[in-house]
């Protein structure tokens, strides 16, 4: 291919890696993208590298999120007092869907369960602890399943959270608040 300049060569050679790109349709797409302005390239190339970048644990609620804190803790309006624990990210999905709650959320991202050697130090429960450190939070609602690891885990920090003095309550999974 040493009839094309090394660049469009290599531009090539990335875009025809893609699925369903063959080398005609690479080439196709490499004159397109040359011909463009540079602003829009920058944009294209900007938008590859910004939906690749890993999606990551918000360091507040630890629910999945691509922004640096997710979109319910950035939230302003929320009652940032009440805190819905929850065993995973569908939960929070499942809990928004009811447009019903206006807390907050904690995301343990699982169970305990030492049958599966899911021990409470492999649960976000540290998280947890460090975001009543301040004193603001005056109730933490577990949401967890009304099952063995769902009850247990729910029992076992409400144990936990007994130091800090808030409000526990109980929310048996899938009820709106
Ligand atoms: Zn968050």
């Amino acid at each position: 291919m040493d009839y094309y300049s090394k660049q469009i060569s290599k531009l090539i050679e990335e875009l025809s890696s893609l699925p369903g790109i063959g080398s005609k349709s690479a080439q196709r797409l490499a004159y397109s993208i040359i011909s463009r302005p540079e602003e829009d390239v920058e944009r294209f190339a900007n938008a590859l590298l910004s939906a690749k970048r890993d999606i990551h644990y918000c360091p507040c609620c630890q629910n999945l999120t691509e922004m640096e804190l997710c979109s319910v803790c950035a939230d302003e309006e929320r009652d940032h007092s009440l805190i819905c624990v929850v065993e995973s990210p569908k939960d929070v999905t499942a809990l928004e869907r009811t447009g019903e709650y206006t807390g907050v959320y904690h995301v343990l991202h699982g169970l305990i369960s030492p049958i599966d050697g899911i021990t409470p130090d492999k649960l976000r429960i540290r998280e947890l602890l460090a975001r009543l450190q301040d004193g603001k939070v005056r109730e933490v609602i577990m949401a967890t399943n009304p099952d063995t690891e769902g009850e247990a885990t729910a029992k076992y920090l409400a144990r936990l959270l007994r130091p800090f003095g808030v409000k526990v309550t109980r929310l048996a999974y899938g009820i709106p608040v």
